[in-house]
């Protein structure tokens, strides 16, 4: 019911001639037949990606943006200019954006009504750290993050907008979360917005972040909560990110 969704995270990563190859890689090697796959490239890359992908089934996006428009925020990007290459998607709320960059739970969902409101899709990152997972408080975190945003945007606003739960300790660490602990987490949170909506939770793509690889994709993506998946290190090899894009189905 709800299509597979794989997307590559390259963070800031890659050269001109990397990203060239990385973007003919994935041309020719993935079927978007079933699937959808979007690319979130730094964004000098962004002309690059627009004019080797347009018109192929794979999408693109910004990795962050700022709410306004244009104006005095220097070293910032609007989604207006996102929209001018051709972006679809933007991510919002990366946990590296939440820890290194201080982007509270208020902030992210600011960035994802802007997103809403300028017409790109928002993905939605959500996660907790390992001392969360640790003291047992993952879904309590998860849905604190998940309803700051529903409070801003309602549920017409998640009609619109898809969640990648990255616990924080899996990412770019090797240290995937079983298809169990994933398909746990997921499950609960899409629960808990069912009691807001049932009918919204059950079209939310949930896609899973955190060390997925060719290897374990199929085995992550088989849960019956997980929708696909939101890929850093292995993005930024065309055989592992193709290999996890053919999985999804
Ligand atoms: P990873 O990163 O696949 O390298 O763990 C995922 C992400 O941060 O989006």
């Amino acid at each position: 019911m709800r299509t597979p969704f794989i997307a590559a995270n390259w963070k800031m990563n890659g050269t001109r001639s990397e990203v060239a190859a990385l973007l003919d890689g994935f041309k020719s090697g993935i079927s978007t037949e079933s699937r959808q796959v979007a690319v979130f490239a730094p964004f000098v890359f962004l002309p690059a990606v627009q004019d080797a992908l347009q018109g192929t089934g794979i999408a693109w996006g910004g990795q962050n943006a700022h709410t306004a428009d244009s104006g005095a925020y220097t070293g910032e990007t609007s989604l207006a200019m996102l929209k001018e290459f051709g972006c679809q998607y933007v991510l919002v709320g990366h946990s590296e954006r939440r820890t290194l960059f201080g982007e509270t739970d208020y902030i992210v969902a600011d960035k994802v009504e802007a997103a809403l409101a300028a017409g790109v899709t928002p993905v939605l990152c959500i996660g907790e750290t390992l001392q969360e997972r640790e003291q047992g408080i993952t879904g309590e975190v998860c849905r604190r993050q998940l309803s700051t945003v529903l409070d801003q945007v309602g549920v017409e606003g998640f009609r619109k907008l898809v969640v990648a739960y990255e616990p924080v300790w899996a990412i770019g660490t090797g240290k995937t979360a079983s298809p169990e602990q994933a398909q746990e987490t997921h499950a609960e949170l899409r629960a808990y917005l069912a009691e807001t909506d049932a009918d919204m939770a059950a079209q939310l793509q949930i896609l899973y972040g955190g060390s997925m690889k060719a290897a374990n994709a199929a085995e992550l993506m088989a849960q019956p909560d997980i929708d696909g998946g939101l890929v850093g290190g292995a993005s930024l090899k065309v055989d592992e990110f193709t290999g996890i894009c053919n999985a999804a189905a």
